[in-house]
């Protein structure tokens, strides 16, 4: 069904791969007749579980309820492995049902392995082939990431979740998700905990993912990386993981190669840098370096919230965080959205009177932000002074005027290295 808005009418761009789905929201009752030895999950809760669970099944799967701490096998390794070769005549019809979801889709198979848990009464399905052994986890990913993106961006409105290991390489549908089986635990995470993330972008947020794949790409690369230092936690990979946006960065955003995050889909050559990467890279520094983490949270779970079951532009994104914080946002979303301008802040010199020391600032490249200056004196005390991005209405020169009788011995741009400045020699002065 093609989503009619009022911003362009009927949307009747096709899927294309590049740029995925806009759909409306809608209700399901969907019947499946597949032979009956299959396990089917889809879209929706089972609403014929008496004609198609055993008693042991059913009994398993209460299981789950009762103990949520414990990830329930209601199909054994052994059994799967029986399940695949045992013949079972006819055919059985599982009927599905789900409301205010954009989409329904479903897998079916014979000889699957099926693990079940619950977290806040919402059952978490894993379903896998016998040899897809780093699958034994997955139940206790998608379980953990339910409730980190539950707390983060609200929580999840559906009875279930499935994920499915199969073949496709990662994708999303509501209440299912299609995930291949990796060596790496960190890759099998990454990819359970992405297509997790599409439960919020855009499966309850519906955006425009044909015309704007950054708004749910994008939006769900930046909730993984918090997701993915929750997880990891304490290990080298969870502490420095969000560390290869910077050197993507660095990489890709090459001038007259790079195109602004706007673009196209059609258009796009760098799709995982314009729609993944560097959204979750701005959306990190508009938290970290502009608004600061507590403000930003609220003002991204209230967009989740405004625009869930609805269809926002970029306009009403940009809207939502500026009403949120209270904050004129607009330069920001020029430079990281519509442009590709790079940061490029530096100290040009110092200069010192008995009782000012004057440090000259410039700005050398396209792209404002805010500066944070770490100053040292000469009796080796430290301090840190922030600059509101306001300094750049007067020009691409700034002079901060400090008073203090203390010497300084070294002026330094950008210590927390949050920044993607392209050129970091020219960020200290030092006496
Ligand atoms: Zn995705």
């Amino acid at each position: 069904m093609a989503v009619y808005d009022d911003v362009h009418g009927w949307n009747t761009l096709p899927f294309l791969g590049a740029g995925e789905f806009y759909l409306e929201y809608g209700d399901f009752d969907v019947s499946l007749t597949v032979p009956a030895g299959f396990m089917v999950t889809a879209t929706g809760a089972l609403a014929n579980p008496t004609a198609i669970r055993t008693a042991q099944e059913r009994a398993r799967l209460a299981r789950a309820f009762t103990d949520p701490g414990q990830v329930v096998s209601v199909i054994t390794r052994s059994e799967a492995i029986a399940n695949a070769t045992r013949p079972v005549p006819g055919t059985r019809t599982w009927r599905f049902t789900a409301s205010g979801v954009r989409d329904f889709a479903w897998a079916a198979g014979s000889g699957l392995r099926w693990d079940a848990s619950t977290w806040d009464g919402i059952l978490v399905q894993t379903f896998y082939h016998p040899d897809a052994t780093p699958w034994e986890d997955a139940n206790a990913m998608v379980k953990f990431t339910l409730r980190h993106f539950s707390g983060a961006l609200g929580r999840y409105p559906w009875p279930q979740v499935s994920a499915v290991e199969g073949l496709v390489e990662g994708m999303e549908y509501p209440m299912v998700i299609f995930c291949p089986s990796l060596q790496k635990r960190e890759d099998q995470y990454w990819v359970l905990m992405h297509e997790l993330g599409h439960q919020w972008f855009p499966m309850q947020v519906g955006s425009d993912e044909r015309r704007y794949p950054w708004m749910d790409e994008g939006f769900n690369t930046f909730a993984d990386y918090d997701a993915a230092e929750a997880f990891f936690k304490g290990t080298a990979y969870g502490d420095t993981v969000r560390r290869e946006l910077l050197g993507a960065y660095a990489a890709t955003a090459i001038p007259g190669s790079e195109q602004p995050m706007i673009t196209k889909p059609d258009e796009v050559r760098q799709l995982y840098w314009t729609a993944y990467q560097k959204p979750a890279l701005m959306l990190s520094i508009l938290r970290d370096a502009v608004v600061g983490r507590e403000e930003f949270d609220r003002a991204f779970r209230e967009y989740v919230r405004r625009w869930k079951n609805k269809h926002p532009q970029p306009a009403d994104f940009f809207r939502t965080m500026s009403n949120a914080t209270g904050r004129d946002l607009d330069w920001f979303w020029r430079n990281w959205i519509y442009t590709t301008a790079r940061l490029d802040q530096a100290v040009d010199s110092v200069r010192a009177t008995s009782d000012t020391t004057f440090i000259y600032l410039s700005n050398r490249a396209q792209m404002v932000l805010p500066v944070t200056l770490d100053l040292r004196y000469a009796d080796n005390t430290t301090e840190t002074r922030t600059l509101p991005v306001e300094m750049w209405d007067l020009g691409s020169r700034f002079t901060y005027r400090l008073t203090s009788a203390k010497r300084l011995a070294s002026a330094t741009i950008y210590p927390r290295r949050v920044y993607p400045d392209i050129a970091r020699d020219n960020n200290s002065w030092k006496r």
